[in-house]
């Protein structure tokens, strides 16, 4: 620990790291800093339930296979340890040898996964289940110091490079919650939601369907069943539409025989494909359950011997045309359905001590930030390295480029832990 005054009940007022958020990628990045002996780390998140994948995508089918979820679970040693149920090292002990021992798979915690098909996709509960256990476990780790709550701001001494966060907890009162900390690394692994943006055109004002309600069978059939006659209209052509499509298509065969789907879908679908040993549209085509329903379902060959299609309306057309299309086809939908991505959450309030904004840049490669930095004398600088800032995770992934010169952003578990693996060790 690096000097510093001290926090509520001897808790330290400056940590080696702050890391904001847990989810996959903040676990995954907790687990590389303490690996490396980085701390005491303080980690802050709403609610320590899993991030997204498990508060949202438990019925989610994955789009990976069920042993990288293993694979993610036992990569570094923290997380060997508390997946092995072995009493956790002391701040002040050696690691023994068997730190880097891959657990043995008899007994661990793992043997819900294990237990499954290691080559084919699983339920995405079965993957929050393991970030809720390793969550747990890293809590009690020596060296983690957890806070309920939000990071709101940092604030940076541009001539130290530390860090002062502040942090907003659920009851401020209690003397017990840490609202301020210092540090000199701040991580930021804060996730992003499904992409709201306003449509083109002259549109009736429909009311939205979430696309994380689409994504869960459960909530779909809850919001939808007690309704009379229903059309929703739903746009786009990725990963999350064809699981939203599959869902609502399965709710119409079952229980809801009223229920209509327009489809928006401006190009073919895209599958990943299996190249000798690497994947061609790894990030951004179809994959699973998904690839395999669209295939069967949806591909112009397929679609009209379908029974989808007594359910789902496809309407194709290119980007140019499309303001007029959805103002030919929009009026008399009851919802809107959009899956046309996900966008980056708001990351906490940056500023120097000074009070100059920060807007924070991320470096695909490095998995660091750049800012503008002011010049001594007030003029507008170059880009800088904007000290001691890092990110990882949906909203902060590593840019990669594939035999064929694609570039895309690798997002999943596994693909977390890698970059992270890379890049963590120069995180100073
Ligand atoms: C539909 C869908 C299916 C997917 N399927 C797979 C799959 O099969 N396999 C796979 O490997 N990956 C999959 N992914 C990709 C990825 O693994 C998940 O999106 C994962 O949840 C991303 O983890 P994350 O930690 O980056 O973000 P999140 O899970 O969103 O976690 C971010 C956390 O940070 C917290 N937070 C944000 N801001 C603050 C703040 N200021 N202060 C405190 N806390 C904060 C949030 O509350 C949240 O808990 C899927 C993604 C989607 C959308």
């Amino acid at each position: 620990m690096s000097g510093g005054g001290s926090g509520p009940y001897g808790t330290p007022a400056e940590y080696a790291a702050v890391v904001v958020g847990a989810g996959p990628a903040g676990v995954t990045c907790v687990g590389n800093l303490l690996e490396r002996k980085v701390e005491p780390i303080l980690w802050v998140d709403d609610g320590f339930n899993g991030g997204r994948v498990n508060r949202k995508y438990r019925e989610v089918p994955s789009n990976t296979k069920a042993g990288l979820f293993v694979d993610f679970a036992t990569s570094v040693a923290p997380f060997r340890k508390i997946v092995s149920a072995m009493p956790s090292r002391s701040r002040w002990e050696e690691p023994s040898e068997s730190d880097g021992v891959a657990v043995g798979g008899k007994a661990d915690k793992l043997q819900d996964l294990r237990q499954l098909d290691q080559t084919k996709g699983c339920e995405l509960s079965y993957a929050a289940d393991m970030i809720l256990m390793l969550t747990e476990g890293l809590k009690r780790t020596p060296g983690i110091v957890t806070q309920q709550g939000r990071v709101g701001e940092g604030v940076l001494d541009e001539s130290t490079g530390n860090w002062t966060v502040r942090i907003d907890t659920p009851s401020r009162s209690d003397e017990t919650n840490i609202t301020t900390a210092q540090t000199q690394r701040l991580i930021l692994c804060t996730g992003s939601s499904p992409t709201d943006i306003p449509l083109p055109g002259q549109l009736p004002d429909l009311p939205p369907l979430d696309l994380d309600t689409a994504l869960s069978p459960t909530q779909l059939s809850r919001i939808l069943s007690p309704l009379g006659p229903t059309t929703i209209s739903v746009i786009g052509a990725s990963h999350s539409a064809i699981l939203v499509l599959r869902n609502l298509y399965r709710l119409a065969a079952s229980t809801k025989p009223d229920l209509k789907i327009n489809w928006f879908t401006r190009h073919a679908l895209r599958y990943a494909e299996y190249m000798d040993g690497w994947i061609l549209r790894d990030n951004t085509g179809l994959k699973g359950e998904a690839a395999v329903w669209a295939q069967q379902h949806l591909e112009p060959e397929n679609f009209p011997k379908s029974d989808v299609s007594n359910y789902i309306t496809a309407i194709s057309y290119a980007k140019e045309a499309e303001q007029e299309i959805f103002e030919q086809h929009l009026p008399g939908s009851d919802y809107i359905l959009k899956a046309i991505g996900y966008s980056r959450d708001p990351i906490p309030h940056l500023r120097t001590r000074d009070d100059k904004q920060i807007t924070p840049y991320y470096d695909h490669e490095k998995g660091c930030f750049n800012y503008v930095k002011e010049s001594d004398c007030g003029s507008i600088g170059d880009l800088a390295r904007l000290p001691g800032t890092y990110g990882a995770g949906i909203a902060w992934p590593e840019r990669v480029k594939d035999p064929y010169g694609n570039v895309e952003y690798a997002v999943g578990f596994a693909k977390f832990m890698k970059f992270v693996k890379r890049v963590s060790p120069q995180w100073n």
